[in-house]
């Protein structure tokens, strides 16, 4: 077998001949609750798991251990990241797209949909629309066309993003996900400032890949595949990896995703900062019936929490894809990170839910919902919105970020963070009944901040927010 997690070849990091006989490993395992308990017990110390065990767990069906691997996602989830829940929107710069990907409406073949590019000017306008709504933190998206999307007009887009402010508001953190490119692009992508870089590798199924991905750059799975690889040697030290559930077996996929985070860590001794679990859903000219492997709620809340457990200082992203009812059981098992007030057609800030826009989209929003209404539906659960984007901006990026995050001191950034970002949103943007929410959410969880001396900057910093004062941050 040719598996080497430290390897930078694709075929070596995400063996297939490894993924089958984890899947294999894993079938004999099924039941064997001697394995299983053991291994829920030594996840208990936050210390993770391998794909392989995380693998076993997955294919467990006995209930009373099933439960206890949903209370430990339950109880990391409470132990690292409290009940706060990081909160962004996506903006979509552009639909133009050489590729083919067959379940994104964007590929290049799709005549039905109209191609759109937003102007420097229309950008602006989006973002003023976003700050409005009490966003400071973007994920950008494009599709990959060289000629209307090259990295120049990225670059000038991620410019125009930083610039904008508008009465109180500011996009403080801009995560950008664009096709897979060169170091040298991804060191302007750093210098430009961005957060995360985030690419999906939709499935690490080489076979599958390719069957999916017929033509355009995307085709070339290495090039893909190893492209976080490339984003680290040009200096992007936070990365966000994610598959697309459904296109290939769940099983293959969730070992393939968990390898790459462990090549990531092998390689550059930093694991990825994110991963996204999105799951394929209806689009224009997308018919899910086409992808037998759709995953079922209860395989994919399950995926969420096994990921909880096995890599528990990477943040998990959910998407407006899911229903509110899936997010809500989501967000206890382990999402830390969700959209809100989301449009996936280019121009939807502005254009709203004109059909030009919804014609233009990339995905069917299934949460519909206003980001305050989100808000409120998050403070209504116990939960702590947060428009934090301290790190990146204190420098606490990569290796830095996850020493902080492992030993528990990061609690003291991200409760007083959350809190203080929390006020500012009630006091700029709220409606009456979220803003009565979050003053009670607020006073309760000032309680939960660790240390005595940022509990007591905390507090003059919300009565600062209060009087006018914006923008603070450990
Ligand atoms: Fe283009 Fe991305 Fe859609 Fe593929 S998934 S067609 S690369 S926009
Ligand atoms: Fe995220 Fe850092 Fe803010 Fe915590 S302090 S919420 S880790 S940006």
């Amino acid at each position: 077998m040719n598996y080497n997690p430290q390897s930078k070849v694709a075929e070596e990091f995400i063996s297939h001949e490894e993924i089958l006989a984890t899947m294999e490993y894993a079938a004999a395992n099924r039941d064997n609750r001697e394995l299983i308990e053991s291994l829920i017990e030594r996840a208990s110390d936050c210390k993770g798991l391998t794909h392989r065990e995380a693998s076993v767990l997955l294919e467990c069906t006995l209930p009373d251990l099933n439960e206890r691997m949903f209370r430990l996602a339950r109880e990391i989830k409470q132990k690292v990241y409290g009940n706060r829940i990081v909160m962004f929107a996506p903006l979509y710069l552009s639909n133009y797209c050489v590729n083919s990907c067959t379940y994104c409406p964007y590929h290049i073949a799709n005549k039905t949909i109209p191609r759109k590019k937003l102007t420097q000017e229309e950008i602006v306008r989006e973002v003023i629309a976003l700050q409005d709504m009490g966003h400071k933190r973007l994920a950008l998206e494009a599709g990959e066309d060289p000629l209307h999307n090259p990295i120049e007009y990225i670059l000038e887009s991620i410019k125009t993003i930083y610039s904008v402010k508008h009465r109180n508001g500011a996009i403080r953190r801009v995560n950008v996900n664009i096709a897979a490119t060169t170091v040298e692009n991804y060191r302007k992508l750093k210098d430009a400032g961005i957060g995360t870089y985030i690419l999906f590798q939709e499935t690490y199924n080489r076979e599958r890949y390719e069957r999916l991905h017929p033509r355009g750059p995307k085709s070339n799975y290495a090039w893909h595949t190893e492209a976080m690889d490339r984003a680290m040697e040009g200096g992007i030290d936070d990365v966000g990896i994610g598959v697309l559930f459904g296109l290939e077996g769940y099983r293959y996929d969730f070992a393939g995703l968990l390898m790459h985070a462990e090549h990531l860590e092998a390689a550059f001794g930093v694991g990825p900062h994110t991963i996204s679990v999105p799951r394929i859903c209806p689009a224009d000219d997308i018919d899910v019936a086409d992808f037998k492997d759709a995953v079922p709620d209860e395989i994919f809340h399950k995926m969420v929490a096994i990921i909880r457990i096995a890599v528990p200082y990477t943040g998990m992203i959910i998407s407006t894809r899911e229903s509110k009812s899936s997010r809500e059981k989501v967000l206890r098992l382990g999402v830390s990170q969700i959209s809100g007030g989301s449009h996936t057609g280019v121009g939807g800030y502005v254009d709203g839910e004109e059909e030009q826009n919804e014609r233009t989209a990339q995905f069917d929003v299934s949460d519909r919902r206003t980001l305050d209404e989100i808000v409120a539906w998050l403070l209504q659960l116990g939960y702590v919105p947060s428009f934090c984007t301290a790190c990146y901006r204190e420098g606490r990026t990569g290796d830095r970020f996850m020493s902080l995050a492992k030993t528990g001191q990061i609690a003291n950034c991200c409760q007083p963070n959350a809190l203080m970002t929390l006020k500012e949103y009630l006091m700029d943007y709220a409606s009456p009944e979220t803003l009565r929410l979050g003053l009670k959410v607020i006073a309760r969880e000032m309680e939960s901040i660790p240390h005595p001396k940022v509990r007591r900057i905390a507090e003059e910093n919300l009565v600062r927010i209060e009087n006018g004062g914006r923008d603070f941050r450990f």
